[in-house]
């Protein structure tokens, strides 16, 4: 059987550049038969990344985690720079429309980037990454084009910078994913184990999990919004404030709290599977199409069988000498047991969401009560009138910084929870129902003693209580996040 060949004609080397890959809300993820698609990609030299994933896995989960990747980050610095903008208009009074302007313009312009940024990057002129993916960049159109693209994948992942990933738990079920990985793989075999270039491992349900807690972020803090609003205007008296309170914020934090913890433990146990399924990985157990399907089309034709091509080329890339005739698939095996789960352990951690998307997804939100809050200061808005005028916007101001702290503190007693309610599951046998509610009690309990314990010692809002009392919950944040990510620094000293 005559391997898979690692050399690509030139006129096959095609690509995307990601502003394709994601038009049409990544249209291209949903049906891979489409044969204008083809005509998309463009001749090139090189790509940055070679995307690897499966059919299997709902499209909106792959675009959703592409956006993360490529466009998070830089949709919080945008909306940053906006929050800062619109505040300095607002201090000096030349905001037209007021705070409400500032705040629908930190959310627009977050979601704006979020959505578009490569768009935007591409029409300023700026280089936009360019990307495999399978059903653009190999004809689909044309059989015999299809049949050179496929024997000559190799050649793609040969021209690639990085190996994108994008997993979910039927990845490495697939024999043609596990292909790809051999061949970025085999580059480190001959060079002790120092990775020549990045395989970057993104679970899908983590991303799932990040989005949800951005979109119930927002709705948690915009009904904070409207109960500080109602607060500070004494629209209604003291009772039927608190009552007003817990009306409009109890629903939300119980329905963020219970599918954010739900989704959580389901992460935990998809990074679970993934440690066990690199640390007993087998590129025999792996399935194709060819197989299942017998070698024969539908209409009785013989096909060649894809894992002896695969296994040819294994052998090709992996063989040492030795008498066990399958030794280069042990060695396969061996390199993705070992070196594969080391790289992917010190990247994900314990299975928390790397700090760059948790920070661009739960700190924006926040910034969007800067401007109310800023304008209550500035219009000597009551609160508790202690120490004069200049406390007045003072206190506002740190009661806005006290937000973003709630907001990595409350996702912080999630991650807490998923692990606590994965270990009831699993060690204990809980079923979901009775883990979930466990899981949620915890964490209400825990949230309302650290909310009550910040309540108490910065009460009644005076600056020798307020502002230790914010200093204090932030170094609690801060605490919890470099205690949960430690994983991280280990990696700095590793490299
Ligand atoms: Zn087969």
């Amino acid at each position: 059987m005559t391997a898979l060949t690692s050399e690509l004609p030139s006129e096959l080397l095609r690509g995307i550049d990601l502003v394709t890959c994601l038009k049409g809300w990544g249209r291209y993820w949903w049906n891979r038969n489409r044969k204008e698609m083809y005509h998309l990609s463009k001749p090139i030299q090189c790509f940055d990344a070679f995307l690897s994933h499966d059919w299997g896995t709902p499209g909106w989960m792959k675009v959703w985690a592409l956006l993360l990747i490529f466009n998070s980050v830089p949709a919080a610095f945008v909306a940053l720079g906006v929050c800062v903008c619109t505040c300095s208009l607002l201090m000096v009074g030349q905001l037209p429309g007021g705070w409400p302007t500032a705040t629908i313009s930190i959310y627009v312009s977050f979601l704006v980037i979020l959505i578009f940024w490569q768009r935007i990057r591409n029409s300023l002129g700026c280089r936009v990454p360019t990307v495999f993916l399978d059903c653009v960049c190999i004809a689909q159109h044309d059989e015999e084009l299809k049949k050179a693209g496929i024997q000559a994948l190799g050649g793609f992942l040969t021209q690639s910078q990085e190996l994108l990933i994008l997993w979910s738990p039927r990845t490495f079920e697939r024999l043609w994913c596990n292909f790809e990985l051999a061949c970025f793989l085999r580059q480190n075999v001959a060079s002790s184990g120092k990775f020549q270039k990045r395989i970057r491992l993104v679970p899908l349900s983590m991303a799932r999990l990040l989005g949800l807690a951005g979109l119930t972020n927002l709705w948690l803090w915009l009904a904070w919004l409207v109960w500080v609003i109602i607060e500070s205007n004494a629209f209604l008296p003291g009772l039927a404030v608190l009552l007003a309170s817990v009306a409009v914020l109890g629903p939300s934090l119980l329905g963020q709290l219970s599918l954010q913890t739900y989704l959580g433990m389901r992460q935990m146990q998809d990074f679970l599977d993934l440690y066990e399924q690199l640390g007993n990985f087998s590129v025999r157990s792996a399935s194709c199409t060819c197989c299942l399907m017998n070698h024969q089309t539908t209409e009785g034709q013989r096909i060649l069988c894809d894992r002896q091509q695969i296994f040819a080329t294994i052998k090709r890339w992996y063989w040492t000498e030795n008498a066990d005739p399958e030794h280069h698939l042990d060695h396969f095996d061996k390199v993705v047991q070992t070196q594969l789960l080391s790289e992917v352990k010190s990247a994900l951690g314990i299975g928390i969401p790397p700090l760059q998307y948790v920070i661009a997804m739960l700190g924006v939100p926040p910034l969007t009560l800067i401007p109310p809050y800023m304008h209550m200061g500035i219009t000597q808005t009551a609160t508790y009138d202690i120490a004069g005028p200049w406390w007045q916007m003072m206190q506002w101001m740190m009661m806005a910084i006290h937000v973003p702290a709630m907001a990595f503190l409350i996702f912080f007693i999630n991650m807490f929870g998923w692990h606590i309610g994965l270990q009831l599951r699993r060690k204990h046998f809980v079923s979901m129902p009775c883990s979930l509610c466990l899981v949620m009690w915890l964490q209400l309990f825990v949230l309302g003693s650290v909310w009550c314990t910040f309540a108490y010692f910065s009460f009644p809002k005076e600056p020798w209580r307020l502002i230790p009392a914010t200093c204090a919950l932030w170094a609690v944040v801060i605490g919890l996040y470099l205690y949960a990510y430690r994983h991280l620094a280990k990696n700095q000293r590793k490299t």
